[in-house]
């Protein structure tokens, strides 16, 4: 009785494991796996088997014997029985009415995560033209998965439904061998999982392409009399001379790959026969002094040709592949292709990112897949130290350690942006135009607000409005740099026509005083200034002005210095006043000391690079800045201001419970907001509360703190005002 055998029979195995390929991937897990870690693959497969029962495949087979394959195929890598696990689970949550909580309950979050990654993969839909996207789409399915296994597992799937393809129709077939090529190679290819990569590729050619596949397969065919005897010879020949040096080795030739042969021809432009004329051998050793030697003996054996060297052992390829490569002539002028590699390196060489598995067999060592993926990347870190593909390895990063999200156009184009973008980074990466007048976005369909943080794969629409501008409040939540300059610079060139208005107004002002107007000037006046002061235009100066960086009285008399006949001296006081007209948002600003409201008797103060702020004349502040008359000026308040003010109000109330709620009702029944509330000093019977609220101006105030006074409790209302 075999140990296979022993085994099963320890186990009741239902009829179900025999026929669908589960015996052979028991046997394979028997050789690297505890019994008690198979036991959950078991219960897995019964699970899923369950599931699963009744559905049959395309090939007849029923569905269970896919998830199998799946596993079986993980299982040649070697890899963790939460892996094998997932895989039988695989297409569960997708295919059947169980929920991935189930999974959860019976196998664990891990196991369970590893298969809604799955799920989510199957979900993104090719939907755009492959060629150009693969890359994006790529990296977009790398950066979903998080965890580097559930790519593996997704590309065992894939391998598993192209060795089976067959049964599909013939536009299908075509369909998703140009996607294996495009997408699911290419990604085995970077993650080094040579056995895997290979077979997609052969399998995806040969379904997109049948008739050159068959072209290629018959033209090696045709010689392979002649091959085999030849790889015999030579495999011989290298196997004698390494024996009697007394080098431990193991000697093979190597077979073709039909896709790889097809590339080759397309690449160098070489007929079938070029390419199929060469021989591949490969020698495996036990450390890598040895190869140097082995190699030694090759080229004695055979001549080397000149400058075909390579040694990926000193300097490794980009996804960390370590091997030499040598090519000789062999009998008969034969060209030989001889790599000769380590045992190490032969399994990375097949196995890549995966052979991070076969090595970490200790058991009571968990570590975690992300940091097993780490270890694989910092190594590959170590060999490209001084080769240039650094892009390469750049994009590896953000795949294993995801900081960036893949969303779709409409369109189906794929725009990367970092993680935490929200829509209006999304219409900011579109086109600037889209991001400035951007109104609402819908994210898969649904309409979302602006402010939706996007995930992986999907999609995103904006919608636009001729007029619409930028909103100051994006500033908030826009991550990309992008948008963030886009509406600093919408912000900013608003301030700079307020400025230049307000300039224009404040410099109108301060010519009343010499009884002159900015219409009357000559242009010469003006054009002398602006030289003099290094300003292009009379707008620079205004908002110069404005923005309280010039001020307008010195402005003025400069302007009017050679006007004899309107000289300055003329101390007449400015009858005008300059009107606030509560719109000036981005120059005017109201002083946090004594809360101005329209109604109130005010001064404004010029302070530079803040614009006018505005006081009331009985601010405490106001003695400071007297002392520098030229940066005050007289403004009043237009008639008929539309907008909400801050004041503060200061409430002496008893001491009652609900005290600072009824007070709190009275301000919002006067129609007023409270934006902060804050108990200010308490005496054992009576409370000073400060309350921070929104007025239209004095009048309404007025009525506010009429109505809190009104109040039986309270003592005092008054406002605020700095001393
Ligand atoms: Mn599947």
């Amino acid at each position: 009785m075999d140990t296979a055998a022993t085994f099963l029979g320890r186990l009741p195995l239902g009829r179900g494991w025999n026929l669908d390929g589960a015996r052979g991937l028991l046997n394979k897990l028997r050789t690297y796996l505890p019994a008690e870690q198979i036991a959950t693959v078991r219960r897995a497969y019964e699970f899923g088997a369950k599931a699963h029962s009744g559905q049959i495949r395309k090939s007849g087979e029923p569905y269970i014997s896919h998830p199998v394959a799946v596993a079986s195929i993980l299982a040649d890598l070697q890899l963790d029985y939460q892996s094998i696990t997932a895989a039988i689970l695989h297409d569960v949550v997708e295919d059947t009415p169980t929920a991935i909580e189930h999974i959860v309950l019976e196998f664990g979050e891990e196991v369970a995560e590893l298969v809604d990654g799955v799920s989510k993969l199957d979900q993104i839909q090719f939907k755009s033209k492959a060629e150009a996207q693969a890359e994006s789409l790529r990296k977009m399915m790398l950066a979903m998965a998080r965890d580097v296994r559930v790519i593996l597992l997704k590309l065992a799937d894939r391998l598993h439904n192209m060795r089976t393809l067959g049964s599909m129709p013939a536009d299908k077939r075509r369909r998703i061998a140009r996607e294996t090529l495009d997408i699911y190679a290419p990604m085995a290819n970077r993650l080094g999982i040579n056995d895997i990569r290979l077979e997609l590729e052969d399998l995806g050619f040969r379904n997109l392409y049948p008739h050159r596949y068959q072209v290629i397969e018959k033209g090696l065919k045709s010689q392979l009399g002649g091959q085999k005897r030849m790889l015999k010879r030579v495999t011989n020949k290298l196997r004698k001379v390494l024996l009697e040096h007394h080098v431990q080795a193991e000697v093979t030739g190597r077979e073709k790959h039909i896709y790889s042969v097809y590339q080759k021809m397309k690449r160098k432009e070489v007929s079938l026969e070029d390419v199929a004329d060469v021989f591949g051998f490969r020698i495996v050793v036990d450390d890598a002094d040895m190869c140097y030697r082995v190699l030694g003996h090759v080229h004695r054996t055979y001549r080397p040709m000149l400058g075909r060297f390579k040694d990926y052992i000193a300097i490794p390829r980009v996804n960390g592949y370590q091997s030499l490569h040598t090519m000789a002539v062999g009998p008969n002028a034969i060209p030989l292709e001889v790599q000769i590699r380590t045992r190490d390196m032969d399994n990375f060489a097949n196995s890549g990112i995966a052979a991070h598995w076969l090595y970490k067999t200790d058991q009571s060592e968990e570590v975690a897949p992300q940091v097993r993926a780490r270890a694989w990347l910092s190594g590959l870190e170590d060999y490209q130290a001084d080769s240039n593909s650094e892009e390469f390895l750049e994009s590896v990063k953000i795949d294993l350690f995801p900081d960036k999200v893949y969303v779709f156009t409409p369109r189906g184009d794929i725009l990367r942006l970092p993680r935490g973008s929200t829509p209006v980074d999304f219409a900011y990466a579109v086109h600037t135009d889209v991001g400035n007048r951007c109104v609402s976005a819908r994210v898969d369909r649904r309409r979302m607000p602006l402010r939706t943080v996007l995930t992986n794969g999907q999609t995103v629409t904006i919608k636009t409005e001729r007029g619409a501008h930028p909103n100051p409040g994006w500033m908030n939540f826009v991550v990309t740099a992008k948008a963030r300059a886009a509406i600093r610079g919408y912000l900013k060139q608003l301030r700079s026509e307020d400025a230049v208005k307000m300039g224009r107004r404040l410099l109108e002002y301060a010519l009343v005083e010499f009884k002159a107007k900015i219409r009357h000037l000559k242009p010469e006046q003006m054009t002398e200034l602006l030289g003099s002061m290094g300003l292009e235009s009379r707008d620079s100066l205004y908002e110069q002005i404005g923005l309280g960086h010039q001020l307008a009285p010195i402005v003025a008399r400069r302007l009017l210095s050679r006007n004899d006949e309107l000289a300055a001296g003329d101390s007449e006081s400015n009858s005008t006043e300059l009107s606030i007209t509560g719109t000036q948002d981005m120059v005017v600003s109201y002083a946090k000391c004594c809360y101005p409201v329209p109604g109130d008797s005010v001064m404004g103060h010029l302070s530079s690079g803040r614009g006018l702020v505005i006081h009331r004349q009985q601010c405490g502040n106001l003695a400071e800045f007297r002392k520098q008359p030229d940066k005050w000026i007289d403004v009043s308040w237009e008639a008929g201001i539309e907008s909400q003010f801050m004041v503060a109000i200061q409430v002496e109330a008893l001491d009652k419970v609900g005290a600072l709620a009824s007070v709190a009702t009275r301000i919002s029944n006067a129609g007023s907001n409270i934006d902060h509330v804050e108990v200010v000093d308490t005496d054992g019977d009576a409370s000073s509360l400060r309350f921070s609220i929104r007025v239209k101006d004095a009048d309404h105030l007025r009525r506010v703190m009429k109505q809190i006074d009104g109040m039986p409790d309270v003592l005092v209302v008054e406002r605020v005002i700095a001393s």
